[in-house]
């Protein structure tokens, strides 16, 4: 019996002339991502997408788990597929469903007719099947107000299909439909969060992350990467740019007051993502800063690290507790690699008392102790590695 993939569109529908557009990226979104396993029809109609594998041994599994991480879709199904006569849709439905309707004590039969050349009304195909049903199952009721299961056949164009109850999707946007920003991403539990929020919401991302070796390790680096993965099987494939952070950081150590290192690291790292931000076309930076998390994240800390960046700077979990962004990241499967315990350049020369209610000008006084900063800004961004991250690797 052949299974595909419903697909009805999320918020997209609600874009007027922007429609087409939204739609084209979803389905280029979903043959790219698809294409990796198999081989697949995958068109729209009637505000809904149908994706139908071609080959034998395609894990239905999987596409429904790849489908469910696409932004842009509100909810999918898995149906069956029956030629248009109501015998052969009744058999399927039995059939399909068996393992569904053994489970259900009450269910009812919806239909959606839009081709309506077809000889029974919505009715007639809900009395017909539902009587089937509960002559195959007879220890079924049906429940028209608060039923175990709600069995949908529509009525297509080419086909009838036959499904049980629909799948939550993604929803947001789809990414690439709203511009491309640029995340700086540490190996926390917070900033993989931002970037999954803020690619929900159609931006393209790219990533940034500084690395202060050898106070910090390969195995960080490592985890990032593989943070990114986890973010990149929702947002898509994005490249990563790991920016040498160690003589920057010494040079803080060096010249300035201790209680201002953390935030005059801040305003480095803005500054340089800004840099390959802009360069790589990226028109926002995306941060995991939430308010009054730390002493870095309090309004004035802020307002002095947003003082030296003239592009917008999305904070997603500004307003979120902490448990709140954990519920995310467990989620999205980053938390436990967030947890495993690797130095982050923030926590190398952490000051004992740092400021929490920094002034932008003292911060900028303190700063200009270490005169050369833009060369040194310069020869951090000419040595950056940059690597391709995908969401699976194979
Ligand atoms: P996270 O859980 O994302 O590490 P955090 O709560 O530990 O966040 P901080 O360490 O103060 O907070 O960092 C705040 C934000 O600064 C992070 O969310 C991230 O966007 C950015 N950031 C921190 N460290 C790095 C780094 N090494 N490279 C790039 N960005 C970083
Ligand atoms: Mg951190």
């Amino acid at each position: 019996m052949k299974e595909i993939i419903l697909i009805k569109l999320g918020e997209i529908v609600l874009k007027g002339l922007n429609r087409k557009n939204f739609e084209d990226k979803l389905l280029r979104t979903l043959r790219r991502r698809l294409g990796r396993i198999g081989s697949f029809k995958i068109r729209a109609a009637q505000s809904t997408i149908f994706v139908e594998p071609m080959d034998e041994d395609i894990d239905m599994d999987e596409v429904s788990d790849l489908v469910s991480k696409v932004f842009g879709i509100a909810a999918f199904a898995r149906a069956c597929v029956a030629e248009k006569e109501l015998d052969k849709i009744k058999l399927a439905a039995v059939e399909y469903l068996k393992e569904t309707m053994e489970d259900a004590k009450t269910f009812k039969v919806e239909a959606k007719r839009s081709d309506k050349k077809f000889p029974f009304n919505s009715p007639q195909i809900c009395t017909e099947v539902g009587g089937y049903l509960l002559e195959k199952y007879p220890h079924l009721s049906v429940d028209v107000h608060n039923p175990d299961v709600i069995v949908t056949v529509e009525i297509r164009d080419f086909a009838a299909y036959v499904r049980a109850g629909l799948i939550r999707g993604a929803g947001g946007i789809p990414v690439g439909t709203g511009g491309k920003a640029c995340v700086l991403i540490s190996g926390g539990i917070d900033s993989p969060v931002a970037s999954y929020m803020m690619a929900k919401r159609g931006l393209e991302l790219m990533a940034v992350h500084f690395a202060s070796p050898p106070y910090t390790s390969q195995r960080a680096e490592e985890k990032v990467i593989e943070l990114l993965e986890r973010v990149a099987r929702y947002s898509g494939r994005l490249k990563l740019y790991i920016v040498p952070f160690t003589k920057i950081q010494e040079q803080i150590r060096e010249k300035c007051k201790e209680d201002y290192f953390t935030i005059i690291m801040r305003r480095f790292m803005m500054e340089i993502s800004q840099s390959i931000a802009m360069d790589k076309g990226a028109q926002a930076l995306i941060t995991g800063e939430s308010l009054g998390q730390v002493a870095s994240q309090t309004i004035g800390a802020i307002g002095c690290t947003d003082a030296v960046c003239n592009m917008p700077v999305f904070r997603p979990l500004i307003g979120m507790d902490k448990e709140e962004i954990i519920e995310i990241s467990r989620k999205i499967d980053t938390f436990d690699i967030s947890i495993q315990p690797y130095e982050d350049c923030c926590t190398v020369f952490t000051p004992k008392h740092p400021r929490t209610r920094p002034v932008p000008e003292k911060v900028a006084d303190e700063q200009n102790r270490i005169e050369d900063s833009a060369a040194l800004i310069a020869e951090a961004i000419q040595n950056v590695r940059v690597l391709d991250i995908h969401g699976y690797s194979d």
